[in-house]
């Protein structure tokens, strides 16, 4: 048998890999037979007697004896189960007393497991004040030192025995235990992970997030929904933003995460919303479901109502928490993956429209060629409301005329005849022959009620086309309700509804059209120009 002639170190050890070769077979085999040249190789696995008293003679400490002298009786530890074994060695072999004196130093785990007790001292004092539910541990292990280990453990332990890092780690937590009977470990999912480097005999300890779920209502306009940092400094802070390094005062994600610091012990905080509002958008209803998340905090522990408390009174009426509950990262990516239908309440003003602008609004829809790609796509801008101001100025001066005059001019172009006498020249002012007539109030009404059930085709808005693809969407509109028609006393017909759509629906381009982008549109269908006042979030038809 060639290999068994070759010398120590050159020899692959399968003869004795219980892995591989099953205990029975190696049983059978006659070690008289094989008459090898050098004493180590004659050496068998433990658990023989021999392979345990070689165990022994190398310097094994106790904790690797137990684990590689596969001895160990029911419910025995392994330093237990070491010490039996070395009692026996001993009681055949006197000499073997003093092996660990001859050489103290383990060739298994390099007296490891004796700083275990240490290591788990400091595993308690770095985690202090940390409230900590599920705590993880883990080892860093030099690549060469698991080796030779394990090379070793094959060659001379037994098969099976269990390998040097997953046993150090539980010798420590099992020493973290005696310190701390309440501590909890887990294999997964770890409030903090506490990570054992051997070389150093120091621990780091990654903190994780803690998460908490909850719904938002923004009552006031102006707040964005997270941290902007300043347009002019990036963030460093300069005169414009006061030094704050933040482009607004406050945000739903600082409202909400800036109470929560002190309570959790935080420093910082992410914000993961069920989509977002724009800045001017308040948020109604139930609320949109959000997860905050508390990074590296101190505290987890506490109670839901003490949260929101702190919270709402904080927030001073801009905004309201509900619903809030411990959550975990899972749940971040759920609420930022939900496709929630949602409804909306929307203020627009009516204006008469020319022909071109009318055109353009029913416009074909489509997405012209050498647009796909491009990059510097340029929207065919509607004339400016001054050209025609300036044409109606070129004719007569209006300021000169008495109201009664004005209020027969309009008359005659079948515009409304309310409001001052500035109010009344400004109308004249921006008429023009082209200029279609107003849809009735009744018309208006009726368009509102049956955008209900219609599929919108919806062109990317220009406003969000630097982050979006530019393609066609189509858009469901549920429900419509609460229409309503009025004229103002600025003498302009406003008309106001809620709707109910589909998640992914461009909103103010329902109702104005986006020059043609969007189509059927409330602007389009009533063929006069549309123009949103103001927009709120209803409701988040999720959770
Ligand atoms: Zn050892
Ligand atoms: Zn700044």
């Amino acid at each position: 048998m060639s290999y068994a002639n070759a010398g120590f170190g050159t020899t692959d050890y399968s003869l004795w890999d219980e892995d591989e070769k099953p205990a029975e077979i190696l049983d059978e085999m006659d070690f008289e037979d094989l008459q090898l040249d050098t004493g180590e190789e004659e050496i068998p696995a433990a658990p023989r007697p021999a392979g345990l008293k070689h165990l022994v003679r190398m310097g094994t400490c106790n904790h690797c004896l137990g684990r590689v002298g596969g001895k160990k009786r029911f419910g025995q530890n392994f330093l237990e189960s070491g010490i039996e074994i070395r009692s026996g060695v001993i009681e055949s072999d006197s000499t073997m007393d003093s092996a660990r004196e001859n050489e103290p130093l383990c060739p298994f785990c390099e007296n490891l497991f004796e700083e275990a007790p240490l290591l788990a001292q400091i595993i308690h004092e770095e985690i202090g004040e940390h409230e900590c539910d599920r705590l993880q541990l883990g080892a860093r292990f030099p690549k060469d030192q698991t080796e030779v280990e394990d090379h070793l453990r094959k060659r001379f332990g037994a098969g099976g025995s269990a390998a040097l890092k997953t046993s150090l780690v539980e010798e420590v937590a099992a020493q973290l235990r005696a310190i701390d009977s309440n501590v909890r470990l887990v294999i997964d999912k770890p409030q903090i992970l506490a990570l054992i480097d051997v070389l150093t005999l120091t621990v780091d300890l990654d903190i994780r997030s803690h998460y908490i779920y909850g719904r938002y209502r923004k009552l006031a306009r102006g707040i964005p929904q997270t941290k902007w940092p300043c347009r002019a400094c990036k963030g460093r802070g300069c005169r414009k933003c006061d030094g704050t390094g933040m482009q607004y005062d406050s945000s739903v994600q600082g409202l909400v995460g800036n109470p929560l610091l002190e309570i959790f012990g935080s420093r910082e905080h992410a914000f993961h919303g069920m989509g977002r509002e724009d800045i001017d958008v308040r948020c109604l209803g139930r609320g949109r479901p959000f997860v905050i998340e508390m990074k590296k905090p101190v505290k987890r522990n506490i109670e839901e109502s003490v949260m929101m408390a702190a919270i709402n009174d904080t927030a001073d009426g801009q905004i309201e928490v509900t619903d809030m509950r411990h959550s975990n990262r899972s749940e971040v990516v759920r609420v930022k993956d939900t496709p929630a239908e949602k409804s909306y309440t929307i203020r627009f003003r009516i204006e008469a429209a020319s022909q071109d602008e009318m055109k353009e609004l029913t416009k074909v829809l489509e997405i012209p060629k050498e647009d796909k790609r491009g990059r510097n796509r340029r929207r065919q801008r509607r004339p400016h409301p001054n050209s025609r101001k300036e044409e109606a100025k070129a004719e007569v001066d209006l300021s000169t005329l008495s109201k009664a005059e004005l209020v027969a001019i309009c008359e005659e172009k079948e515009l409304p005849k309310s409001g001052t006498k500035g109010v009344l020249i400004e109308r004249i002012q921006n008429y023009s022959e082209d200029t279609l007539p107003l849809p009735d109030q009744a018309h208006v009404l009726e368009i509102m009620q049956k955008l209900q059930g219609c599929t919108l085709a919806q062109r990317t808005p220009e406003r969000v086309a630097h982050r979006r693809a530019d393609k066609i969407r189509r858009r469901k509109v549920m429900q419509t309700t609460g229409a309503k028609v009025e004229v103002g006393k600025d003498g302009i017909m406003y008309g106001e509804f809620s709707l109910r759509c589909e998640s992914g629906t461009y909103v103010k381009e329902t109702i104005h059209g986006d020059g043609g982008r969007t189509q059927p549109s409330v602007a389009s269908l009533i063929g006069a120009l549309c123009t949103v006042e103001w927009l709120d979030v209803a409701d988040i038809h999720a959770d």
